[in-house]
C-alpha cells in the first residue's frame, strides 16, 4: 500500500537526515516508527505528507508515486505533535474546516452531517460548541484526530501524538487510537520515541537510529536493547 524505496534525505545545511530508508506498510495496519530524538522519525512522516521533498528516493501510495504531487493531493491526515487546532474555531468549526475548503469542498450542511457522525466515533459530540483553548490535552487529541479523519484520508500520519499527555491519560488514549483506527479500518503511521508505547499498539514497528532502519518487524520478533 505505502511502498517508501531508497529514501534519503540531506537537509540545506548538509544534514543527511536520513540515509537510504526502504519499507513497505500494508493496507489497514497499524506501523510505529520508534527511535530516539533525531533519528529522522518526523522527516520521513513530513516526507510522506508533502510536507518536506525528498533528497532521492520514491514514495509510492497503491503503487504510483506522490514525491511530486501537492501535501493536499495526497490524500493524508496528519496529527502534529502539538494538535494545530484552530483557537478561534470551536470543536465543531474545526472538524468541518478541511471538508469546506480547497477543490472537494462540500456544503456546509453536509460537512456537519460527516463531522459529527466522527465526532460520535471519538467520543467528542458534547465538545463541539468549545473552544481548542478550553479542552484538556486528551480531549485536543481527540479532536485532532477526528479533524483528520473526517477527510477520509488513505493514510492517517500520527506524530508523538501521546506526548503532551499525563501517564494515565497516556495509556487510556493509546488503547482508543487503535480501536479507533481498526474500526476505521484507515493504515497509519505512528512516530514515538517509547518502545512501550510502540510495542502495545503495533502491528509492525520501524526502529530507527540515525537515518537508518535497524529492524523492521512484529512486536513480538523485533530485539529490543534494554
Ligand atoms: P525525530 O523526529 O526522530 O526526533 P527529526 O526527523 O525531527 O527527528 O530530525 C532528524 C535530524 O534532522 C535531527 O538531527 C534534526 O536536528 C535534523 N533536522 C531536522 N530538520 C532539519 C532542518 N530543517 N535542517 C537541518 N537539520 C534538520
Ligand atoms: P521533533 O520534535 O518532531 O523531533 P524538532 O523539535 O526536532 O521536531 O524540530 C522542529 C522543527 O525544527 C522541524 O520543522 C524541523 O525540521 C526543524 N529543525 C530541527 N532540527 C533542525 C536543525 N538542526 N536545523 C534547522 N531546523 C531544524
Amino acid at each position: 500500500m505505502i511502498e517508501v524505496i531508497d529514501l534519503k534525505k540531506v537537509f540545506d545545511n548538509g544534514f543527511e537526515a536520513l540515509k537510504s530508508v526502504d519499507f513497505t506498510i500494508e493496507k489497514g495496519d497499524l506501523v510505529c516508527l520508534l527511535g530516539p530524538s533525531g533519528c529522522g522519525k518526523s522527516t520521513i512522516l513530513n516526507l510522506i505528507a508533502g510536507l518536506l521533498s525528498p533528497s532521492a528516493g520514491d514514495i509510492r501510495f497503491a503503487g504510483s508515486s506522490v514525491v511530486k504531487t501537492e501535501p493536499k493531493d495526497r490524500n493524508i491526515g496528519f496529527v502534529f505533535q502539538n494538535y494545530a487546532l484552530y483557537p478561534h474555531m470551536t470543536v465543531l468549526e474545526n472538524i468541518m474546516f478541511p471538508l469546506t475548503v480547497g477543490q472537494k469542498k462540500i456544503p456546509k450542511e453536509e460537512a456537519k452531517i460527516t463531522a459529527e457522525k466522527f465526532m460520535k466515533l471519538t467520543n467528542i459530540e458534547e465538545l463541539y460548541d468549545k473552544k481548542p483553548g478550553t479542552l484538556s490535552g486528551g480531549q485536543q487529541q481527540r479532536v485532532a484526530i477526528t479533524r483528520a479523519l473526517v477527510q477520509n484520508p488513505e493514510v492517517l500520519l500520527l506524530d508523538e501524538p501521546l506526548s503532551n499527555l499525563d501517564a494515565r491519560l497516556r495509556l487510556r488514549i493509546r488503547e482508543e487510537i487503535r480501536r479507533l483506527v481498526k474500526e476505521v479500518g484507515i493504515t497509519t503511521i505512528f512516530v514515538t520515541h517509547d518502545q512501550e508505547e510502540a510495542l502495545s499498539i503495533s502491528d509492525k514497528i520501524i526502529l530507527l537510529n540515525e537515518g537508518v532502519i535497524q529492524q523492521n518487524d512484529d512486536p513480538q520478533n523485533l530485539y529490543l536493547e534494554p
